[in-house]
């Protein structure tokens, strides 16, 4: 059996750092914001090229602090409307609904699965105030031009990095694109932590600095409360794991490009649809999908031949029950085509080209009966 992911041979290359790192902090007896979290907000700012980050408790937490940060800076209110992708993960809309604001779905481009300003720019009215894009498999959505249609419409930017740590466009990373950019540290992202943790990017020191207190219980000084905080917050644990892992991660993504550029030139099959290929850089494939339209005959296939895969995601999020009641009978075709068609194959650091090879092998082999 090869798994969807395995990240046993990525920890086991790095093991006694982590060990070090994890005994540095049992040490110091100091466990929520401390020198760990300082210096892993530094050195993740830096690695974005930006001024500023500040660690939270998740990747929906980073989305969601910065609305409502922007709240608390008078440039967003209750109601306001957020151009969302269709097709995401469901944390994307949530953050939105929870901060009180209302999520606009965009269709994406059905070749890159990422919005762009002329889907967005249909969408924008009145009460459109900001724009947040989804870096979506690890491909950077194209950041340039949604810039400038943020700027010409008066529009905030919120990037969703969750998935693309690294991924740059024109030699700029993700993080350092939008007004302020999200990242969640789940252990299987391209930058994972033993646990849940997300952060926020901006170059925006005074926003950065709000969220720090948002998250915690919206408090600078200790027992006085500024705002009606939040407890969102890095531990010390997870910011020196992640502190190690940093070290690895632009190897690591070179890794999967590497295993991606192999997918691309060694599947070849009539019946599988392969993801747009990417300028080196501008993708991290954190995700690598085909899409078919024998997806249950493809799952079938894969479990006897023994290879392991997930599908990200089978229900788009305006037909999740949570949301069904908001977007009733409407419809988004290219975000519906997306999720009844795609499923992810194994793509991560350590899997061996012999291995990949065999899954190479099997996909090329499938062939529907139905
Ligand atoms: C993982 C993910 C999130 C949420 O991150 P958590 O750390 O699980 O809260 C948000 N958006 C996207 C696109 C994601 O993939």
């Amino acid at each position: 059996m090869i798994p969807y992911l395995d990240l046993t041979i990525l920890h086991a290359g790095i093991r006694s750092e982590l060990d070090a790192a994890w005994n540095t902090v049992l040490d110091s007896a100091w466990f929520i914001q401390g020198e760990q979290l300082a210096a892993f907000e530094k050195e993740w700012a830096n690695y974005c090229g930006v001024n500023s980050s500040a660690g939270c408790a998740n990747g929906l937490d980073a989305l969601r602090l910065v609305l409502e940060a922007w709240k608390i800076q008078g440039k967003l209110k209750p109601g306001d409307e957020v151009l969302v992708p269709s097709n995401t993960y469901i944390a994307t809309w949530l953050a939105v609904t929870q901060a009180g604001l209302i999520p606009i779905p965009v269709e994406p481009n059905p070749d890159t699965l990422t919005v762009e300003a002329v889907g967005l720019e249909e969408k924008i009215s009145p009460r459109t105030r900001v724009i947040l894009p989804v870096h979506l498999y690890g491909r950077i959505a194209p950041m340039p031009e949604i810039m400038n249609l943020a700027e010409s419409a008066q529009l905030l930017v919120l990037g969703d990095a969750a998935q693309a740590h690294g991924a740059s466009w024109q030699g700029k990373k993700t993080g350092a694109w939008g007004h302020a950019e999200a990242f969640s540290f789940y252990p299987g992202k391209n930058l994972g932590a033993l646990g849940d943790a997300g952060a926020v990017c901006s170059s925006d020191e005074d926003l950065i600095r709000l969220i720090k207190t948002l998250g915690n219980y919206g408090s600078e000084k200790k027992y006085h409360n500024l705002y009606l905080g939040f407890n969102s917050r890095l531990d010390e644990l997870q910011a020196a794991i992640l502190r190690v892992k940093l070290r690895e991660l632009d190897e690591w993504n070179r890794e999967r490009l590497n295993l991606a550029d192999r997918y691309l030139m060694g599947i070849q099959n009539e019946f599988l649809r392969l993801p747009a290929d990417a300028p080196a850089g501008q993708h991290v494939w954190h995700i690598f999908q085909v899409q078919t339209l024998h997806r249950a005959e493809l799952q079938l296939y894969l479990q006897s031949a023994g290879v392991g895969y997930m599908i990200h995601y089978p229900i788009p999020p305006h037909q999740q029950p949570a949301y069904a009641k908001e977007f009733p009978g409407q419809t988004f075709p290219i975000s519906e085509s997306i999720h009844a068609h795609t499923l992810s194959i194994p793509l991560f650091p350590g899997l061996e080209i012999e291995k990949q090879d065999i899954i190479i092998q099997v996909l090329n082999q499938f062939t529907p009966k139905l």
